[in-house]
């Protein structure tokens, strides 16, 4: 069995649809499970009309037009988004009415865009022969804690999916990205995150490979919107991809190693324009060869918390107290620094709130001296064994320097499979191009200053 998962970008339109269709029916002699994203840009827009639903001035009528138009571009009927959008209209409704926006109501808004693209999808791989059916995650067995916007599976969700599946007739398009929790209310695994769906049922159903379908030649040295010159890696390890998807490779969702490894299931990152292509494969198998530079990664919208114990307050309460308010509110953090006296982190909002990270904040208050700086950036320089050869450690500082990149911190994974640095978010992209041409680029003239252009 393969798992074959198509992101939102794939299936963008009716061209896209049918390039998927096209890709499934090549593999279609094998057992197949389809997972699919939201079309294109849909989650961003739920996201919009549900922040809008709160002022009372949501709008599903471009959603619905969307959509409208996909399926006539494609010449199928799919008779189930009529009632998806009476659905979530009303949905929206309710938000208005009670003037709130709760994570769960949040998760219950975005999950219409895999909802409607499960039928969008299924419908066009029957009207081209194949059998399908859509199917939600949460009704094959997908059952998740109540952790709205970052939600995990439970351990009964693979005794669930397989029975579900084991006898499922033709291809089941499966909603990435959602489950249900116990008491049955919709719960989202984290935005991008259809391809830790994917890795779910691969592991449930022991699949041979899994296929992650984008709109790239598979994991790259850089974010190609950044570095014209990135190239795809042909085989990584798994924790290189672990790490490249953990700081910002957009390309693959960090929680999908989890499952894939836990199985030793590979996992194959294609592009689905140039499905010929042979795309990257993470190989769970390959152990790290020493001193590699593999690629250069970004994340924007970081903030960095520097946290002072009070006198005669452990630094190890201070840092207890503040990992278990990030947790109870859902801030993720990494690129911890400790010294004698104070914490520092890096954070990231854990499923778009905002406020999530400022609550982190007033709550440290209340003991400790916190200074917040936001408007910043990590980039991460990804490889294998990065400690061991030392060359690396000194090209990256010459960069940062002939750069004139100001750094606000400094930190080298455990197993020193990553060196991050926090920047300014003005200075991210020339950091990230500059670094990738001094590490990753053949020269055979010096390098000029690079632009932020
Ligand atoms: P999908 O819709 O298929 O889930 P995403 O937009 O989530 O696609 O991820 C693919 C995008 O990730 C690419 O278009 C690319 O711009 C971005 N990206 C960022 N970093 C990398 C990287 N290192 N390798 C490949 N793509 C990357
Ligand atoms: N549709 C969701 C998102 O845009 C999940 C995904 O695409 O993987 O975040
Ligand atoms: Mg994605």
């Amino acid at each position: 069995m393969i798992v074959m998962k198509f992101g939102g970008s794939s299936i963008a339109d009716a061209a896209g649809v049918r390039r998927a269709v096209g890709i499934l029916r090549t593999q279609a002699s094998e057992r197949l499970v389809a997972v699919v994203s939201a079309h294109g840009r849909t989650t961003d827009l739920l996201e919009i009309q549900s922040r809008r639903a709160l002022h009372g001035t949501h709008c599903v009528r471009e959603l619905r037009q969307f959509h409208h138009q996909l399926v006539e571009d494609l010449g199928i009927p799919v008779p189930a988004h009529g009632p998806l959008f009476e659905e979530l209209e009303g949905v929206l409704q309710r938000v208005a009415a009670e003037r709130k926006l709760s994570h769960e109501s949040r998760d219950l808004v975005l999950s219409f865009g895999e909802r409607l693209s499960s039928h969008t999808v299924a419908a066009a791989l029957r009207d081209r022969g194949l059998e399908a059916a859509a199917l939600m995650a949460y009704d094959a067995g997908l059952t998740t804690d109540s952790r709205f916007g970052q939600a995990r599976p439970l351990l009964q969700s693979d005794r669930g999916i397989r029975e579900c599946l084991s006898g499922f007739p033709g291809i089941p398009v499966v909603t990435g990205f959602l489950g249900k929790d116990r008491a049955g209310r919709i719960t989202t695994v984290g935005r991008n995150g259809s391809d830790f769906t994917a890795a779910v049922f691969a592991r449930a159903m022991d699949a041979r490979e899994i296929q992650i379908w984008t709109d790239v030649p598979g994991v790259m040295s850089a974010d190609p919107r950044i570095v014209p010159a990135a190239q795809p890696l042909r085989r990584i390890p798994g924790v290189v991809a672990a790490e490249l998807a953990h700081y910002g490779a957009q390309v693959l969702h960090p929680s999908t190693l989890e499952p894939a490894k836990d199985a030793d299931i590979p996992i194959r990152v294609l592009h689905t324009l140039d499905p010929d292509e042979p795309g990257t494969v993470i190989d769970f198998s390959m152990s790290p060869e020493p001193g590699v530079v593999q690629a250069i990664v970004q994340q924007r919208a970081r903030v960095l918390l520097h946290v002072g114990a009070p006198y005669l307050v452990p630094l190890e309460e201070v840092v207890a107290r503040l990992s278990e308010l990030c947790g109870d509110h859902h801030v993720n953090f990494d690129m911890t620094t400790v010294s004698e006296i104070s914490a520092t982190l890096a954070a990231s909002d854990g499923n778009g709130h905002a406020s999530d990270v400022e609550s982190v904040v007033a709550q440290l208050r209340e003991f400790a001296d916190v200074s917040v700086r936001r408007d910043v950036a990590a980039v991460a320089v990804v490889g294998q064994r990065l400690g061991d050869d030392p060359a690396v450690v000194g090209k990256m500082f010459r960069v940062l320097t002939d750069q004139e990149i100001s750094l606000h911190r400094i930190s080298m994974g455990s197993d020193r499979s990553h060196i991050g640095l926090v920047v300014d978010e003005s200075q991210v992209e020339v950091a990230v191009r500059a670094l990738h041409a001094a590490l990753l680029e053949k020269r055979t003239r010096p390098l000029a200053r690079a632009t932020s252009a």
